[in-house]
């Protein structure tokens, strides 16, 4: 039997309208609109897209949404005296600084610089710290928007074996740390794992993210699993692909993420979601079920 696609595009869609009806309601009950501002450096052109994508959507979701351009000359010093302007604005809620940084950047000291509770992407320490104590925090857009695609197939995940490929800040360690929180037994594999095939077909939960195109193979997979592929990879003749051999997996998994219209499409919604939060939880809001 061929395993269940997982359709992260609709998903994707359906928590956005929550966002956007979330936005709604804070304007009519509280009377002011939500601000995500997003600070691009440079001219990398995958950031330009993902940045012009970040600024469609949360202005299509009623959110005050602010891109600021700038040089990729621009120093250190004066990137950070932005930050700052924008930790003092009482109309921003939300700020993310899209990666990567210039060379002459240093990304770590950036994102510290970043008021945590407008730190939309949870890449400040603080965040960081929260998610691993089990407390409420912002959360990295990619992991929790994996975690939501989870949850469309199965609310049970207590007790179930999650094997996580990939340890980086960003989607690895926090992916597990959300896996953990959600009571799965939970190993961490990377590049030094021995037996990988091994270690993922002791999976329910298998998630990739890897950065390799089709790296994990169909007969890694158990028999009935939950497959989620964060990769994102191009390859030569242009075709976009996962980190998961997808043909291959579908005959073992039970459920898949495509690529694309996996994970990929789940990242923006959940940073739509993370600036809703943020705006309320600055101001002592209580978050509706929906979305807490
Ligand atoms: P990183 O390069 O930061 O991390 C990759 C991880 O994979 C590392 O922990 C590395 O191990 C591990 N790894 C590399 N080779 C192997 C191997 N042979 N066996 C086992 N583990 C290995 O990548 P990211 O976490 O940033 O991204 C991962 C993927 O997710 C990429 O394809 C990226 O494009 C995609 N992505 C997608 C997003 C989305 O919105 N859908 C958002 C962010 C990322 P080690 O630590 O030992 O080096």
């Amino acid at each position: 039997m061929s395993a269940t696609l997982i359709d992260g595009k609709a998903i994707a869609e359906k928590t956005r309208a929550q966002v956007q009806a979330l936005v709604g309601e804070i304007k009519a009950a509280h009377g002011f609109t939500p601000g995500l501002h997003v600070v691009l450096v440079g001219e990398d052109a995958a950031s330009k897209v993902y940045v012009g994508s970040k600024e469609k959507m949360a202005a299509k979701a009623g959110f005050n949404s602010v891109v600021h351009r700038l040089d990729a000359a621009t120093s250190e010093a004066d990137l950070l005296a932005l930050i700052a302007r924008l930790n003092a604005d009482e109309a921003v809620d939300g700020i993310l600084v899209q990666l990567p940084l210039p060379k002459h950047m240093d990304a770590n000291k950036v994102i510290d610089a970043i008021d945590p509770d407008k730190d939309v992407d949870g890449f400040h320490l603080t965040n960081v710290g929260k998610l691993s104590a089990g407390r409420a925090a912002l959360v990295p857009c990619t992991p929790q928007g994996s975690m939501i695609l989870i949850r469309s197939v199965t609310q049970k995940l207590a007790g179930l074996t999650a094997v996580v490929v990939g340890r980086s800040a960003i989607v690895g360690k926090p992916m597990a740390q959300l896996l953990l929180n959600a009571d799965c037994t939970v190993t961490i594999a990377h590049s030094k794992t021995a037996n990988l095939p091994e270690v993922c077909r002791s999976a329910d939960i298998l998630v990739a993210a890897v950065g390799r195109p089709q790296f994990v193979k169909g007969d890694w997979v158990k028999k009935g699993a939950i497959v989620i592929d964060v990769g994102i990879n191009r390859l030569e003749d242009g075709r976009l692909v996962g980190d998961v051999d997808t043909e291959a997996a579908k005959a073992n998994a039970g459920a898949i993420t495509p690529v694309p219209g996996g994970v990929g499409p789940m990242t923006i919604a959940c940073l739509l979601q993370n600036t809703a939060i943020a705006a309320l939880a600055r101001r002592g809001l209580a978050l509706p079920g929906a979305i807490a």
